[in-house]
C-alpha cells in the first residue's frame, strides 16, 4: 500500500485513479493542496497505487519508451498567425498543436476553468473547446477521470495530445504503464501551482476591491503589456463590463506566487525543472529571446520550445507552414530558470497561508503591496527594462546571497 510523501507529493492523481476499490480519495489538506488519502477498509493490498506513483519509478530510464536517446532540440517559436499569437500565452504553440491533432480528428486534453473559475481537465474535440484551454492558470487543476478518460481513447485509436504540468504528464505515463504511439504529452515549463483555495480567495478580495463580480480573468494581457506579464480582469458593475489591466508587479497574487509564498510544498523540490523533460514536447516562455536571438522578431511574444522525442520532432515539423522557428540551445533556453532549476519556497510560506485562510488576503496581500517611491520605481523600471538587464539584475542579485552565505559560513566558526 502508498505511503503518502506529503513533501513530494504533487497531487497528480495517478493512485487515485488506478485504484480498483475506489480506496484512494482526495482530501484537501488545510490550506486545500490535494492529496490522496488511503481508506484501510476498503484496501485489498494490491499495490496498484503504489505501482503507478512516480515517486517511486524512476521517471527518466530509457525503456519508458519516450525515446530519451533522442537529443534535446530546443527552438524559438512563434505562430505566424497575429491572432493566434495575440490571444495565446507566449508564441501560441499550444494552441497550433491542439488545432492540429483535432484536424487529425484527435483530441486534445487540457486545464480550462468553468463557470465558477474551478480548475479542470477538459476534452476538447472541437476547436471551441480547445480555446477554452488557451492562457496559463498557475493553480493546480482537478484532473478528475481524465487518465482514465485518455486511457479510453487510446483504446479505441484516437490520437490524444495530453497538457499539463510535468508531473500530471507523468502521473498519466505511470497510469498508462506503457509506450503509446498514439499519445503526445505537452509538459509546460512550470513556476509551481497554488491551490484552488489561495486563487478563490484571491478572486473574492479582488471582487470586494473592485465592487463588482469578475467574469473572466487572464494571466496574461499582450494588449496592454506586450510580452511582459500581466493580469486582465473583465468585471460586471451593475449593468457595465470593465476591463483592468494590471502589471504583474502590482498585482498581489502574481507576486506571491513567484515569490514561493502561496505554492505547493513539493514545487519547491520539483524534480521535474531540469533539461531531461517528461514530455515530447516542452513549452515555456522564451525568457530574454532580444539576447539569445536578436534577429527573431520577439512582438505578441516567443515559446520556448523543447523536444524530446523523435514523436514531438514529426509533430513540430508538421507544422511548418504555421510557425516560424529558430534553433536554438540549452545555454540560451535556460534564461528560463524553469527548465534548470526548480521555484524557491518562500520562508514565509506558512505565515501567508494562515493569513489568507484566517480570511485576511488582504493583511498577505499587503506586504506584497510595492511601498515607498524608491521601491515603485525600482519595481516599475525592472518590469520596463529588457529581459536581458532584468536577468542580469537576478543573476547579481544571486551572487550576491551566495556571497553573503559565504562570508557568513566563514565568520560562523569563528565567532564561535
Ligand atoms: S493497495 Fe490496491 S486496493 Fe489498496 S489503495 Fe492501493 S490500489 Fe487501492
Ligand atoms: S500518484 Fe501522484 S497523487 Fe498519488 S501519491 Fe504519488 S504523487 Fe501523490
Ligand atoms: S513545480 Fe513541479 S511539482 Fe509543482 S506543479 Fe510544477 S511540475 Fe508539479
Amino acid at each position: 500500500m502508498l505511503t503518502i510523501d506529503h513533501k513530494h507529493c504533487t497531487g497528480c492523481g495517478a493512485c487515485i485513479e488506478a485504484c480498483p476499490q475506489l480506496a484512494v480519495v482526495k482530501i484537501r489538506d488545510r490550506y486545500k493542496f490535494v492529496y490522496p488519502s488511503i481508506d484501510p477498509q476498503r484496501c485489498t493490498d494490491c499495490g496498484k497505487c503504489d505501482e503507478v506513483c512516480p515517486l517511486r519509478g524512476q521517471p527518466d530510464t530509457p525503456s519508458d519508451g519516450l525515446g530519451r536517446d533522442f537529443p534535446p532540440l530546443y527552438y524559438a517559436g512563434k505562430a505566424r498567425d497575429k491572432a493566434t499569437l495575440s490571444n495565446s500565452h507566449a508564441g501560441g504553440l499550444f494552441f497550433l498543436l491542439g488545432k492540429h491533432v483535432i484536424a487529425q480528428e484527435g483530441v486534445v486534453y487540457g486545464c480550462a476553468f468553468d463557470e465558477n473559475f474551478h480548475p479542470r481537465h477538459i476534452r476538447a474535440s472541437t476547436l471551441d473547446e480547445l480555446e477554452e484551454m488557451r492562457g496559463i492558470k498557475p493553480v493546480q487543476s482537478d484532473t478528475d477521470g481524465t487518465f482514465s478518460s485518455v486511457r479510453s481513447d487510446l483504446e479505441s485509436g484516437m490520437t490524444v495530445l495530453f497538457a499539463g504540468t510535468p508531473c500530471q504528464c507523468d502521473g498519466l505515463r505511470h497510469f498508462l504503464g506503457r509506450h503509446c504511439d498514439k499519445l503526445i504529452l505537452v509538459d509546460m515549463l512550470c513556476g509551481g501551482v497554488t491551490s484552488e483555495g489561495v486563487f478563490h480567495r484571491y478572486l473574492h478580495w479582488r471582487e470586494q476591491r473592485l465592487g463588482g463580480r469578475i467574469r473572466d480573468i487572464r494571466f496574461e494581457n499582450k494588449r496592454a503589456f506586450g510580452h511582459k506579464r500581466g493580469t486582465r480582469v473583465i468585471f460586471r458593475w451593475g449593468h457595465f463590463r470593465y476591463l483592468l489591466s494590471l502589471p504583474a508587479p502590482v498585482d498581489s497574487f502574481i507576486c506571491m506566487l513567484q515569490s514561493g509564498a502561496v505554492l505547493r510544498r513539493s514545487c519547491g523540490s520539483c524534480s521535474y525543472a531540469c533539461p531531461e523533460r517528461v514530455g515530447d514536447i516542452s513549452l515555456g516562455r522564451f525568457v530574454n529571446i532580444r539576447r539569445a536571438h536578436p534577429d527573431f522578431s520577439y512582438d505578441g511574444g516567443v515559446s520556448l520550445v523543447v523536444v524530446s522525442t523523435p514523436k514531438g520532432k514529426a509533430l513540430l515539423d508538421e507544422l511548418a507552414d504555421e510557425v516560424d522557428l529558430e534553433t536554438s540551445d540549452l545555454t540560451r533556453a535556460s534564461y528560463n530558470r524553469r527548465l534548470v532549476s526548480s521555484v524557491r519556497q518562500s520562508r514565509h510560506r506558512k505565515k501567508r497561508l494562515d493569513e489568507i485562510f484566517s480570511g485576511h488576503f488582504d493583511v498577505a496581500a499587503e506586504d506584497f503591496r510595492v511601498r515607498g517611491m524608491l521601491s515603485r520605481i525600482m519595481i516599475w523600471c525592472r518590469w520596463l527594462l529588457p529581459d536581458c538587464v532584468a536577468i542580469g539584475f537576478d543573476r547579481a542579485k544571486r551572487r550576491g546571497r551566495a556571497l553573503l552565505k559565504r562570508i557568513r559560513s566563514t565568520l560562523a566558526p569563528e565567532k564561535r
